[in-house]
């Protein structure tokens, strides 16, 4: 089922992200975290795709997996960077063949220096993957949003103008970078507003489980940790952490959801432990 589908028969959506393991002899714990998660009933799951189409054949593997097998509707991550248009095409047919109907379209980051790899000539941004996706309306597109300005853009307004020209290229629906101050979310809605952008967007939700993330996420993301958060967290043990991390995430979605979000998605990291402390004090999803 399509998630535009699915956005409106439902208030608030629910879903979970996860990434393929590198090693078959992993693919337990995936499996694992899937099993503990289910019970949430998830509106949808999403699978990532490597930088630089580094894990192609697994993420497809993946999606057509729990799509078909675990009858779970699956949203697969895709990125054009270095793909052309013939590669995506055969990609697009797979899917549409397994029953998938959803897709994220990312432009995705750069290799990692030593990675042999080659810029594509036909895609330079994600709206231009929207635009090859959408032309014959098989799929559902879901695109990212980047509630404190994506990590390249000059600023904010240049990069909403810039998630504009994916949404008119054929995005129904936006999933936000990780972000620990509600404000920005905010900000962000009223900003999209603004700028006439009214399709729903669902929060992407990371809770900060090991203080070493902290560093990691402001360099890879370029979020802004709150200086309360850190505070909190600094000369912890990693039990603590955790619970610290977890509960500043339970206060986050709580407010969400008061606010009428259109949905939390989290960045699971294939881990169950996080997701399902939060969502059980959560309680009762809201779904109407
Ligand atoms: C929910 C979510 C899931 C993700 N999943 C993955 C994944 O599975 N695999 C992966 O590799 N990466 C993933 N990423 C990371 C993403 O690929 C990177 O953030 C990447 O740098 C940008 O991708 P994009 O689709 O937002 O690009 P774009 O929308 O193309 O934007 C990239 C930059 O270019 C600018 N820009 C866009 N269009 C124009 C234009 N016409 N003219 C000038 N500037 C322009 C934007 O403002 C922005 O700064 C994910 C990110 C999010 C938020």
């Amino acid at each position: 089922m399509k998630i535009t589908e699915l956005i409106r028969k439902k208030k608030q959506l629910l879903s979970f992200e996860f990434f393929p393991p590198k090693k078959v002899e992993n693919d337990h714990i995936l499996f694992e975290t899937i099993d503990d998660l289910k019970g949430f009933s998830p509106d949808f799951v999403s699978i990532t795709y490597g930088a630089g189409g580094s894990t192609k054949d697994k993420t497809i593997s993946w999606t057509v997996k729990l799509q078909k097998d675990y009858k779970i509707e699956t949203m697969m991550h895709l990125t054009c960077i270095t793909s052309e248009e013939n590669e995506i095409k055969l990609i697009l047919d797979e899917l549409y063949t397994n029953g998938v109907e959803n897709i994220l379209a990312l432009r995705g980051d750069y290799p990692k220096d030593g990675v042999d790899y080659k810029i594509s000539t036909e895609f330079k941004f994600a709206s231009d993957l929207v635009r090859a996706i959408n032309i014959d309306g098989r799929f559902c597109i879901g695109v990212a949003g980047y509630p404190e300005g994506h990590i390249e853009a000059s600023d904010i307004y240049s990069d909403i103008d810039n998630l504009k020209r994916k949404l008119d290229a054929g995005g129904s629906f936006i999933i936000t970078q990780l972000f620990f101050d509600n404000r920005y979310f905010y900000n962000y809605l009223e900003l999209l507003h603004k700028k006439g952008i009214n399709v729903p967007v669902f929060a992407g939700i990371m809770p900060i489980t090991s203080f070493s993330q902290v560093e990691r996420f402001k360099k890879m993301c370029g979020v802004d940790i709150p200086d309360n958060l850190i505070n909190l967290l600094s000369d912890k043990s990693e039990d603590d952490t955790f619970k610290i991390g977890v509960d500043y995430a339970i206060s986050q979605c709580e407010d969400l959801l008061k606010n009428n979000v259109s949905g939390l998605h989290f960045y699971t990291l294939n881990r169950s432990d996080a997701t399902k402390i939060i969502l059980n004090s959560l309680g009762h999803f809201n779904c109407e």
